[in-house]
């Protein structure tokens, strides 16, 4: 019944394309006043508080409240003057819908009260170029699926069986497995090659040594707004009830190791060194516009898996590869549309046995691939194993990704003139301690 309700809902009133903000928002930008991500960022003079992007500026919302703006809301400084964004998602999806609500009317072009109040206005924006971005939550749990059918078309037919790329469980369940929260980083955190066992092709010993062969993953990944009790479930209708928002994040996988190590619990040290997340978190809100049909799922699903309307969401995604002196070289344009199971069926599946979530866990979506050779979400699929190199605009190749080579995630959707963009994932990979 509530899913239905929100399928139908009317359209949310701080999403309406024609809304304009007294703030310059230039064309091109990520956070329009149809956006306005939540995120925690510290100046070189203040602590570390919750803010709002919009357009290249960022909103205080710790000194907004302070000022009185949110009076309202009888919201507790200590809510925003906060390392993480989990006090303010904790107050509830409902409270921060009408609390989202109220910051798009404070940036009404039409509304004086901060627009007029230069005092107030000099003390609450930032400069998005004068801010340091943070972990926007504290994860306590990462989960990491499988769901793009292209992505484990490609895998399976490399290591295994073109005729059978899909092993007999996929079409069935949203395949997954518990990552690790500790190293999940933030956009812009370098991290170090990774070291570890593998076993060359032709050797029969394995040997210890730095990764050969470091990839990315381009993946989006959703945050958890509502905890549950250990026993309950959440079935897909009421799942965007669980979901407060959505980030990039970059899977960094070390494929050699991985291929070692996988068998038969799959991926451990391969994975868990370092992710990256991007800073601003997107409501599923503002993302709402922007759903789209998903895959007809043949065979069809148990019913625990099944869903009503359009759960996909249009986002285009990009992966560019910059060198430590070079320009971003633009490898990989793929969609978060090309997911075959939706987010609410990953969360449905993941608490169907009863597993409790919490606030703040991040749940990704596993590699994004779309169907033609440039949309594919990973090194390992665009140099096809190695075998077909990528030339960079400098002249290199590359197979894999190479010590001081920078990868950048960017996502946005569009349509009705809106633009509602993610800003960017990208980690710096350090040569091997
Ligand atoms: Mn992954």
């Amino acid at each position: 019944m509530l899913g239905e309700f929100i399928t139908f809902a009317p359209m949310i009133k701080a999403n309406d394309p024609s809304l304009k903000s007294w703030i310059e928002v230039q064309p091109n930008s990520d956070f329009p006043i149809q956006n306005l991500p939540f995120g925690i960022f510290k100046t070189q003079s203040s602590t570390s508080r919750v803010g709002v992007a919009i357009g290249d500026q960022v909103i205080d919302l710790l000194m907004l409240n302070k000022l009185g703006f949110l009076s309202d809301f009888k919201i507790e400084d200590s809510v925003f003057d906060n390392q993480y964004l989990n006090d303010f998602i904790a107050l509830g999806k409902p409270f921060c819908s009408t609390f989202r609500q109220r910051i798009s009317n404070l940036l009404n072009e039409n509304n004086a009260e901060l627009r007029d109040n230069k005092i107030a206005r000099s003390k609450v924006l930032h400069s998005i170029t004068n801010v340091q971005m943070q972990m926007p939550v504290k994860v306590g749990d990462y989960t990491d699926f499988y769901s793009s059918i292209d992505h484990a078309t490609n895998v399976g037919t490399m290591f295994r069986d073109p005729a059978n790329a899909l092993l007999p469980n996929w079409k069935h369940l949203p395949v997954g497995y518990h990552g690790r929260a500790s190293s999940i980083v933030v956009s812009g955190t370098p991290f170090h090659r990774p070291k570890g066992q593998t076993k060359p092709a032709d050797a029969e010993l394995p040997v210890f040594g730095p990764s050969k062969s470091l990839d990315f993953e381009l993946e989006v990944a959703f945050i958890i707004g509502k905890s549950t009790e250990l026993g309950q479930s959440v079935s897909t209708a009421d799942a965007d009830n669980y979901i407060f928002g959505v980030t990039l994040f970059n899977d960094w996988s070390a494929r050699d190791i991985q291929t070692w190590e996988y068998v038969p619990l799959g991926p451990f040290l391969a994975k868990n060194f370092a992710s990256t997340i991007s800073p601003w978190v997107v409501t599923l809100e503002a993302l709402e516009p922007f759903r789209t049909a998903g895959y007809q799922q043949e065979p069809k699903v148990l019913p625990y898996l099944e869903y009503k309307g359009e759960k996909n969401i249009d986002i285009n995604l990009e992966v560019l590869l910059q060198p430590e002196k070079g320009e971003e070289n633009l490898i990989c344009r793929s969609n978060y549309k090309f997911m075959y199971w939706t987010m609410e069926q990953q969360l449905a599946h993941h608490t169907v046995n009863g597993c409790n979530i919490n606030i703040g866990d991040l749940m990704a979506s596993g590699t994004i691939s779309g169907p033609t050779p440039d949309s594919y979400g990973s090194m390992l699929e665009l140099s096809w194993k190695g075998t077909k190199p990528l030339k960079l605009k400098d002249g290199t190749e590359r197979k894999f990704i190479n010590d001081n080579d920078t990868v950048i995630l960017r996502g946005y959707c569009e349509k009705d003139g809106v633009r509602i963009g993610f800003g960017e994932a990208a980690g710096k990979l350090l040569p091997a301690l």
